[in-house]
């Protein structure tokens, strides 16, 4: 059989054939890239796709080639004006960063090295390690404890409760596995936990139920005294109590659980303490609010999200471990084909051996880069700016009879509801969701919404380093210009 090769005698390779053709389309991408962020403000948060865009995305598997430059603008025409939206200012949905230049720089440049980060002796690895040496440093964690870098906070989370899985099993659980464990355990965390918990415990082989929810306070926190009582209640009953998770910044409300005395408990009764800060682990760089994370330095592990705070480009999140060995005890593999060498490229740390993954990429560069750029100090002053907006929100909304707010505002998170006179429960909900729709669709703001204290409401969380308090404004008098459209055609959702 004729195969390419011995019909041309050349071998194939993915690099371009002209360079120079190559440069000229890339400094194109280069420059349509800095008006797509420099105009970002300009463009609707969000858009429906067309059909014939949609339609775009069921071409089937391109067999030949084609030439880069229609590739980019295949790209250019269907993909960059349909984005999730959270670059944009008014971008306040669920909870995520929204990005930044540099970073976008590091991705690229990281993927040009190529290099993979499962280990061995070369700049990126070193880079890693450092990145997670600021994380420590960050959340004032000792220089001993060790770290990951990891896809997000689910991931981060997951590292976290395994390493507390294994310490506490009572067992060689690695060897002999969960149905070993003498004594079955038992998690700890608010009403309120990230539903990421609720998966961890599954993969665990621990199960969700011995994840036990405690009530919160008015404030949304963790109610201690609710907390030890059901601890003793499960000793009593012939459980081992194993992990307290506290939460620094609910992803409902932005609730802090009150970590200092999360710890003391911890201590008391030989629990792990887990602190889950994918939202608030970074408050401790800022200097306004620092003192609500008070406490997160005591953990023994926390989950924390540079995709977040940190502005990186999806993804990058990070787990630290207090105890270095815990944490490589609970992970490290060596097999035959991945051992160290005294010298040369496999003398370097094994990174693979912190988590789950073999390879890894080089998700450290972008954020390096970004904190090198702008520094760990204005990074706090954004989380501050925030935090700042966020009770500038909700002084707009106590201030307007039409609104609600639906919970306190600890941190970056409001949430409220438009009101309407006489309505159910059930109509406030449709009216509400509305709103939110037609805030999306018209291209205006991107909010989402949830359910507290059994109250459907709508939620903006700003972790947005381009929200102005202009954008806060305009938020709230387009709510209750919906308000008044919606009430007076009475459709709903
Ligand atoms: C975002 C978040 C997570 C999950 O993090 P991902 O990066 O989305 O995987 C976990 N816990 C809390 C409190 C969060 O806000």
């Amino acid at each position: 059989m004729d195969t390419f090769q011995e019909a041309t005698n050349v071998d194939e390779t993915l690099d371009p054939q002209d360079w120079t053709d190559v440069g000229a389309l890339s400094h194109r991408i280069v420059d349509d890239a800095i008006t797509y962020l420099k105009d970002v403000r300009e463009r609707s948060v969000w858009r429906e796709m067309p059909a014939e865009v949609r339609a775009f995305f069921s071409a089937p598997l391109p067999r030949s080639p084609a030439p880069v430059a229609d590739v980019y603008d295949d790209v250019a025409r269907n993909v960059m004006p349909y984005p999730m939206g959270n670059v944009h200012p008014r971008f306040w949905s669920w909870y995520m960063g929204s990005s930044n230049f540099t970073g976008a720089l590091g991705d690229f440049l990281a993927a040009i090295q190529g290099s993979n980060l499962g280990g061995g002796n070369h700049a990126a690895g070193l880079m890693d390690s450092q990145v997670v040496n600021w994380c420590k440093e960050m959340v004032g964690f000792p220089a001993t404890a060790s770290g990951t870098l990891v896809s997000g906070g689910s991931m981060a989370n997951i590292i976290g409760l395994t390493v507390a899985r294994n310490v506490k099993a009572g067992v060689d659980i690695r060897e002999r596995g969960v149905g070993a464990i003498p004594k079955p355990l038992r998690y700890y965390a608010s009403d309120q936990v990230h539903s990421c918990h609720r998966k961890a415990m599954e993969v665990l082989g621990l199960g969700n139920r011995a994840l036990r929810r405690i009530p919160t306070d008015g404030g949304l926190r963790i109610d201690i005294a609710a907390l030890k009582a059901a601890i003793a209640e499960d000793r009593e009953a012939g459980f081992k109590p194993a992990c307290v998770i506290g939460t620094a910044g609910t992803v409902n409300t932005g609730a802090v659980d009150d970590l200092q005395a999360l710890a003391g408990v911890a201590a008391e009764e030989g629990l792990w303490f887990h602190a889950d800060g994918c939202i608030g682990a970074l408050i401790a760089i800022a200097p306004e609010s620092r003192s609500l994370v008070a406490g997160i330095e005591q953990a023994d592990s926390v989950a924390l999200d540079p995709h977040k705070w940190l502005h990186a480009p999806f993804e990058a999140g990070c787990a630290l471990v207090r105890d270095a060995s815990a944490h490589r005890n609970t992970f490290a593999v060596t097999p035959e084909y991945l051992e160290s060498t005294p010298r040369g490229l496999a003398s370097g740390e094994w990174l693979h051996d912190y988590g789950l993954q073999t390879s890894r990429g080089f998700r450290a560069l972008k954020i390096w880069m970004a904190l090198k750029e702008h520094g760990a100090e204005k990074f706090g002053r954004l989380i501050d700016q925030n935090i700042a907006q966020a009770r500038y929100l909700t002084r707009l909304i106590d201030a307007e009879p039409a609104l609600e707010l639906m919970a306190p505002t600890t941190i970056n998170i409001v949430s409220f509801r438009h009101r309407l006179a006489g309505a159910s429960e059930e109509r406030l909900k449709a009216f509400n969701t509305e709103i939110m729709l037609r805030l999306q669709e018209e291209g205006i703001a991107a909010l989402s919404d949830t359910t507290v204290s059994g109250q459907h409401c709508l939620r903006v969380a700003i972790a947005n380093h381009r929200t102005r308090r202009d954008d806060l404004d305009l938020l709230v008098s387009e709510m209750l210009r919906l308000g008044r459209e919606i009430e007076a055609t009475g459709t709903s959702a």
